[in-house]
């Protein structure tokens, strides 16, 4: 029987493998198949606290991974495939064998949809993003794109027009899916020009492997045309990973895991829940390690309820 499970490597799990090592819990962490979470794919991230002139993601990620090992936090490479709920523990899938556990801290994450072009991968951090909040001040007085028609498209674009001399927004249909003030608010803007009936087609890079253009393709005529960008954020929305915990776990109806009463606990006792798995809202890596630390610290008090410490 294990005290504490924790699922997932980006800022929340690792956050949480650190509070719960410390506290002397020797936490068993699995790190599934995005190791690191969406920090491990970005670049430099300047909004992070303690880093003046920045860090880069997979740094930051190999720093606290190396901080939880420290105080003894174990990892496994392994993905979690089922969970059970029992009288005083939990039961996770791991490889097809069950593991029981007194708490269980979900930080599994949240995968950004991408829109399944050639390359995608390799580009991504090199003028390819998920993230404006993240990316965008890399990408001052040049033109960029946003590809989506919701309200993530429209508040990633606004965003954007802070920095980049043009924001081209490419929509699949003629009109935005976005919530009326979001849409009006963003079509009003005269930096940002909508490109609708549209999609791209291919990434165009230069001699250094950076995004220099798209190739658009109109998807009522089918003719292509070469658009100059500098970076395209695709906002196309999230997907919480929480196929395992279906039918187990309250998820809304995006499958966001529900946490119960201003603290990290899910409706099975035990259960907590922490960063994007849990939250579209902030989605941050920052917002992320703070429930992280609150999950452990709802974990080690859930132990000690039960005289499990
Ligand atoms: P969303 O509402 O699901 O919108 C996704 C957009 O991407 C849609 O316009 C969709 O086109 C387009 N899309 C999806 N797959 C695509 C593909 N393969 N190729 C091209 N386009 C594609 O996602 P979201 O904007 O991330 O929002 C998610 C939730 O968070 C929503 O409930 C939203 O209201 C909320 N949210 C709220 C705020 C806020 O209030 N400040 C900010 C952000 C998000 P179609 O329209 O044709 O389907």
């Amino acid at each position: 029987m294990e005290k504490v499970i924790i699922l997932g490597t980006g800022c929340a799990g690792l956050t949480a493998a650190i509070y719960s090592a410390r506290a002397n819990l020797s936490p068993l962490v699995f790190e599934g198949h995005e190791p690191g979470g969406q920090l491990s794919t970005t670049t430099m991230v300047e909004n992070f606290p303690g880093f003046k002139e920045g860090i880069m993601g997979p740094e930051l990620i190999m720093n606290m991974k190396a901080q939880a090992e420290r105080f003894g936090a174990r990892f496994q490479y392994a993905d979690c495939t089922g969970l059970k709920k029992a009288d005083h523990h939990v039961s996770v899938q791991i490889e097809g064998k069950w593991m029981d556990t007194r708490t269980l801290i979900i930080a599994s994450g949240a995968s950004a949809k991408w829109l399944g072009i050639e390359r995608e991968r390799e580009l991504t951090g090199h003028g390819l993003t998920s993230c404006a909040t993240c990316d965008g001040a890399f990408y001052r007085n040049v033109p960029v794109c946003v590809v989506g028609g919701g309200d993530s498209a429209c508040e990633e674009a606004t965003f954007l027009t802070r920095f980049a001399s043009k924001v081209y927004l490419i929509h699949r249909r003629d009109s935005l899916r976005a919530s009326k003030i979001m849409a009006d608010r963003t079509l009003a803007n005269p930096k940002i020009e909508p490109i609708w009936n549209s999609t791209i087609a291919e990434y165009l890079t230069d001699a250094e492997g950076e995004m220099r253009a798209v190739k658009l393709r109109d998807l009522k005529t089918n003719a292509d045309r070469e658009t100059d960008v500098k970076c395209v954020f695709v906002a196309i929305g999230h997907t919480p990973n929480t196929a395992p915990f279906k039918g187990v776990l309250s998820m809304d109806e995006n499958g966001y895991l529900l946490q119960q009463g201003g603290t990290t606990a899910t409706n099975v006792p035990g259960v907590f829940a922490a960063g994007d798995v849990a939250d579209h809202r902030y989605r941050q890596a920052i917002t992320a390690s703070g429930q992280g630390c609150a999950a452990a610290l709802d974990a080690e008090r859930h132990l000690s309820e039960q005289g499990a410490e």
